[in-house]
């Protein structure tokens, strides 16, 4: 649960700095707001921690989706390559602005495999999100490489890698845009809200109108007196949020470094099992170590370890099975069940006709099918992973 563990006294009171001024807007209020800008401080400190030219506050991870493939003019008649492991927000973000995602596989980091994009590319292909899911990275070099190759952009959806990194560069810098989530479950939290970072000065502009009401954000003496050139709609931050935001920013150096520590000795657990391997991560020195990935030679022996931990009372996810993070258990995005009776946008004639069956996606099956993974958390005392070392030790001599 990463940073809602060390919510304290910092993001106390950095709350109460704007509960004291009365002003939760973002924008505006000058005079009432006694100096503080917390969202626009927010951002600075966020760019700055990225190494990118610009970043901007949204009210979620999933609006940063939304807000970055609009600022890509991504719409109707284009299709987007999405990892068949992801978050349904990644495919809801595509189907919000109208157009259609076309599921790839993935590949030994779990996350999208480089190799299948050129398999997935139509003549309606107009770019990649590439997720960087349960805290590692993808292969993101060559993924940029790739899509460079075919004109494609790339967007990174981080919202669960937030602070990993690939030979030194963050992740969600590699590509056009990147987007982050703080919703509770997340690196860092702001109990709700999500951040998009670019170094393209009209990509950002794009997606700074747009996330509120085509506001320009020029105008010296008034909100009012804006100009605009495109309609746009609300995801703007508030002031709270930047608070907790920029609280939370300062600890997760912190909370990395207790991360990598408590899943180093889970993983010296782990390795005394026999046949069990770990998820690659590209670069190992830049995983958030949020989450931690191992597998076992079948799916039979992954399920009956799983079983033998859930008896010592350890529980562990097999996302072959999740209903919410793997694109062939969704039953209602297959009925293309919009939530408008139209089925917009799958019926729209610009957009053609896509299939997602498990047959594209072999090494997802395989994979995700023995692969278990535990959530690695910032407060893990000696009595919880002596629970953990006994749990696994006994469950070993069950498979
Ligand atoms: C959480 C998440 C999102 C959406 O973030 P919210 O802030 O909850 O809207 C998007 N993509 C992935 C991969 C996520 O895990």
């Amino acid at each position: 649960m990463a940073g809602a563990e060390l919510i304290g006294k910092e993001e106390v009171k950095e709350v109460m700095d704007v509960l004291g001024t009365g002003v939760f807007a973002r924008y505006g209020f000058d005079n009432e707001r006694k100096g503080f800008w917390k969202v626009r401080d927010f951002e600075r400190r966020f760019a700055k921690y990225m190494g990118a030219k610009y970043a901007l506050g949204v009210t979620s991870g999933s609006a940063a989706l939304v807000v970055a493939l609009t600022a890509l003019d991504v719409g109707p008649g284009d299709e987007v390559i999405c990892p068949a492991f992801t978050f349904v927000a990644t495919y809801e973000a595509v189907l919000e602005v109208g157009a259609i995602p076309v599921m790839a596989d993935i590949d030994d980091t779990l996350n999208l495999d480089p190799d299948d994009i050129p398999r997935k590319i139509t003549s309606k292909t107009k770019g990649v999100i590439a997720v960087h899911m349960c805290g590692s990275g993808a292969r993101i070099d060559k993924i940029v490489r790739i899509a460079k190759k075919h004109r494609l952009f790339v967007l990174e959806d981080n919202a669960q890698a937030l602070g990993g990194s690939f030979k030194g560069k963050m992740l969600g810098t590699f590509g056009s845009m990147g987007t982050f989530s703080f919703d509770h479950y997340k690196v860092i939290t702001a109990g709700e809200g999500g951040m998009i970072i670019t170094n393209d000065e009209k990509l950002y502009h794009r997606a700074e109108w747009y996330h509120d009401h085509g506001h320009d954000h020029l105008s010296k003496i008034s909100r009012a007196l804006d100009g605009r050139t495109i309609l746009g709609f609300n995801y703007r931050m508030n002031e709270l949020q930047g608070a907790l935001g920029l609280a939370q920013l300062r600890k997760l150096n912190r909370v990395m470094a207790a991360q990598r520590k408590n899943k180093e000795t889970i993983k010296g657990f782990l390795r005394k099992v026999p046949g069990i391997g770990f998820r690659t991560i590209p670069d190992p020195a830049g995983d958030s170590a949020t989450f931690l990935g191992f597998h076992l030679p079948t799916e039979e022996k992954a399920r009956r370890f799983q079983k033998a931990l859930q008896q010592e009372g350890l529980s562990t996810t097999l996302y072959k099975d999740n209903l919410w993070h793997y694109v062939p258990n969704w039953e209602h995005f297959l009925a293309q069940s919009t939530a408008n009776s139209k089925k917009h946008p799958f019926s729209d004639p610009r957009n053609s006709k896509v299939k997602y069956s498990r047959k594209a996606i072999p090494r997802a099956e395989d994979l995700l099918g023995r692969t278990l993974f535990m959530l690695v958390n910032v407060k893990m005392p000696p009595a919880t992973m002596k629970k953990i070392r006994l749990a696994i030790e006994n469950a070993a001599k069950k498979i």
